[in-house]
């Protein structure tokens, strides 16, 4: 046996993208001849990708394999093209290729998310009791909330430490999502085995809410895992950063997910660990919320209590989680993940760093001020890049 002859080849990869003009039906006579005029170059294969977004879809053609020689100015001027992109080596899929792709985002059981959206994912870290999901539910419903985060699995540093309940709570956190209008839950999964448990409780349960798979900083590089949610695509994914690799390396755990073909990727920032962030459990990364906009295509989501940790108060009377949140929010980020409690003294896990119920109606008025001062900065931005 040749060395390595029993492994999967290399993948073949994206080589260009062919961007229609927005206004194309994707089955109509425009696509069509695009892709009879690919058939005369021999090893190319042309898949055709239409991503709807908030506004519109977008109709793309993925071009792998034998690229080099392909003329783009004759495949430019084919109607109904806008562009042809040339792919560059970092980011294949996720990537921004220099500016030259829209991040167009994903929509996943009414919920829209793109670089432009923004959503508050305020739950449990821990699932621990029925009544705690119950009360916290309740407070998101009056608040006008429809997206949360529950924790049924649970990486835990210590084997001593309270694992999550597992597939256990699963059935009575869907029905009582289902019951305080949930759109959106999103629930850290650490093995490939509790998409199928997931899956099954919610089939069971009569689909009451969605949920978005969140691969947690400890398997930002347990490969084979993110294989397997790229190799679904019922259920869109969360990635969080790597606590102690590079940005690069955390980009291509979503790099991975999305060449096993599911797309809808959030990437969250959540610290770094260095004791430089100390008194805070992780460094705060939030100026990255741009950095990954320019970079990449995914909307990007920040978690100000895995990053802060810890209910302090400065001296202008606000929580550093608040502050940290709020500096990720008028840095334009999309989603925000925060724990809260509805008793963090009696919490398994991670009671420390989760704010009061009697907190999330100050904490969302906060993070309005801090939305509606990143909007105004961006039309600041466009009035003086017009200029
Ligand atoms: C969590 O969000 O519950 C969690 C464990 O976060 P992280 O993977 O960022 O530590
Ligand atoms: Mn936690």
């Amino acid at each position: 046996m040749q060395p390595g002859g029993n492994r999967k080849v290399m993948k073949e990869s994206l080589a260009m993208i062919i961007i229609m003009k927005p206004e194309i039906d994707p089955k109509g006579q425009e696509l069509h001849q695009v892709l009879q005029h690919l058939k005369q170059y021999p090893g190319v294969t042309a898949k055709v990708h239409s991503v709807k977004g908030a506004t519109r879809t977008l109709t793309e053609v993925y071009l792998i394999g034998s690229t080099a020689t392909l003329p783009r100015e004759a495949i430019e001027e084919l109607p109904g093209v806008e562009r042809v992109v040339k792919i560059s080596e970092k980011y294949r899929l996720i990537g921004r290729h220099q500016g030259q792709v829209e991040a167009v985002g994903f929509e996943y059981n009414g919920v829209v998310f793109n670089q432009d959206a923004f959503h508050v994912f305020a739950g449990l870290c821990a699932v621990d009791t029925r009544e705690h999901v119950e009360q916290m539910l309740r407070a998101l419903q009056k608040a006008g909330l429809t997206t949360t985060r529950m924790g049924a699995y649970k990486p835990r540093t210590s084997p001593y430490d309270f694992q999550g309940h597992g597939q256990a709570c699963l059935s009575y956190v869907f029905e009582l999502a289902g019951k305080y209008g949930i759109k959106v839950i999103t629930m850290e999964i650490t093995h490939e085995d509790h998409i199928d448990e997931i899956r099954k409780a919610l089939t069971e349960s009569g689909n009451p809410t969605g949920v978005m798979l969140q691969i947690g900083t400890r398997n930002a590089q347990n490969f084979e895992l993110l294989k397997v949610v790229g190799q679904q695509d019922e259920f869109p994914v969360l990635v969080k950063r790597g606590m102690g690799i590079t940005l690069e390396e955390s980009l291509n755990a979503c790099e991975y997910v999305a060449s096993e073909g599911n797309r809808r990727i959030v990437f969250c920032l959540r610290g770094v660990k260095s004791h430089l962030g100390d008194p805070h459990r992780n460094f705060v990364d939030f100026a990255h919320v741009p950095v990954v906009k320019r970079l990449t295509r995914l909307p990007i989501c920040i978690d100000p209590s895995h990053s802060v940790g810890r209910r302090d108060r400065a001296p202008d009377g606000i929580l550093d989680i608040f502050h940290a949140t709020a500096q990720g929010v008028i840095a334009g980020a999309n989603m925000v993940l925060v724990d809260f409690h509805p008793a963090p003294e009696r919490a398994l896990c991670d009671g420390p760093q989760a704010l009061l119920l009697e907190e999330l109606e100050a904490f969302l008025e906060d993070v309005a001020i801090a939305r509606e001062a990143y909007e105004k900065r961006k039309a600041l931005a466009a009035r003086f890049t017009q200029a």
